[in-house]
């Protein structure tokens, strides 16, 4: 009798314990503003990435309420410094881990310029449903009304949330939760400085609670081909910018540097003048894989629409900004060279 009550009790005692466990999230922290120090409170000159993770978690107390967390620097710089490199760290880290079951969330801080990018990037290689949510701050630690406290406080209540489990890699801002695929910096220096022009927001945080809208049908749920190591060497993609009476210069330079990819960031429906046209069909000939995207904001490429991709050798961004469509071909080289199948992915992904 004695013995089952005991069996009993320290049954109770682990379910009440495991009932208590609160979610486990690792902070990888890259830099950007959100732990950038300036020189005074009142200005908006700071030096990116001077803050270490620790300190920043320190500066919100009442988030260890929230969830158990642990912190890796994996670099220290500003996201326009953002290299392939600390993509497939960042990659490579958050899969194992995942793997590992090392944490039940990831947040990662990131300067905003760059962040769209790497959230994309990780879009595409984390294979775990488990939340991934980047943040970022527009002031720095040591401003008036410091923006990136609250953020950090808001992406990790995100990835500590059940409800972000399977939605892909997150963008959280101004308390705001967007699509990793989908967001865009809008701004270059206010504090909602993220929208995603397409799709909207898919979900709120406000106040400790985290609610979801909508979700993309794209990449969201859907394991994608692509994987990369740490020394994998990712082909090389360019971005060409159209704007009126464009010389053709930079695309035949490209091409005479033997780029993998050009991503046009074309006007309106991913036009481009005849100069680009006919260094178009030369980059073509010459075995580079041209992709049309524009340089509008919002709206998607349509194949065969002004220009008759299928004639000239082209395949289209769909609705992906020039920088994203660049990030998605130099994946889908790593796969293929067959232009329906990297079409394919546009359409996918
Ligand atoms: N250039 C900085 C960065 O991207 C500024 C943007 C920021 O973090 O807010 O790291």
């Amino acid at each position: 009798m004695k013995k089952t009550i005991l069996l009993m009790c320290t049954v109770l005692l682990a379910v009440f314990a495991y009932a208590q466990q609160k979610p486990r999230i690792i902070i990888l922290a890259t830099g950007g503003t959100i732990a950038g120090a300036g020189k005074a409170a009142d200005r908006a000159g700071y030096e990116a990435g001077k803050i270490p993770i620790d300190d920043l978690v320190g500066a919100i107390p009442s988030v260890k309420k929230v969830a158990d967390i642990s912190g890796e620097q994996i670099s220290s710089i500003g996201s326009q410094d953002m290299t392939i490199e600390i993509w497939k760290k960042l990659a490579v880290r958050a899969n194992e881990i995942f793997d590992k079951n090392e944490a039940d969330g990831i947040v990662i801080t990131h300067g905003t310029d760059t962040q769209e990018e790497t959230a994309y990037f990780l879009d595409l290689l984390v294979s775990s449903d488990k939340p991934v949510v980047l943040t970022g701050s527009m002031r720095p630690a040591t401003a008036i009304s410091a923006d990136g406290p609250k953020n950090l406080y808001d992406a990790i209540t995100i990835a500590a949330s059940p409800k972000a489990k399977g939605k892909g890699v997150i963008v959280s801002f101004n308390e705001g939760i967007f699509d990793g695929r989908d967001v865009m910096k809008m701004s270059t220096t206010k504090v909602n400085a993220f929208f995603s022009p397409n799709t909207g927001p898919i979900g709120q945080v406000y106040d400790g609670k985290v609610e979801f809208y909508q979700a993309s049908m794209r990449e969201v749920n859907v394991k994608t081909p692509f994987s990369v190591k740490v020394d994998t060497k990712l082909p090389r993609v360019d971005i060409v910018y159209m704007y009126a009476d464009a010389p053709s210069d930079q695309i035949d330079m490209l091409v005479s540097k033997k780029v993998d990819g050009i991503v046009i960031a074309g006007v309106g429906n991913g036009n481009f003048n005849k100069a680009y046209m006919d260094a178009v069909k030369r980059a073509v000939a010459a075995g580079v894989i041209v992709c049309r995207a524009s340089r509008a904001p919002s709206g998607r490429v349509v194949l065969e629409d002004e220009i008759n991709d299928a004639e000239l050798g082209t395949i289209v961004s769909d609705d992906l900004t020039p920088q994203k469509a660049r990030i998605l071909l130099m994946l889908g080289l790593t796969k293929t060279r067959d232009k329906k199948q990297l079409q394919q992915y546009f359409f996918t992904y």
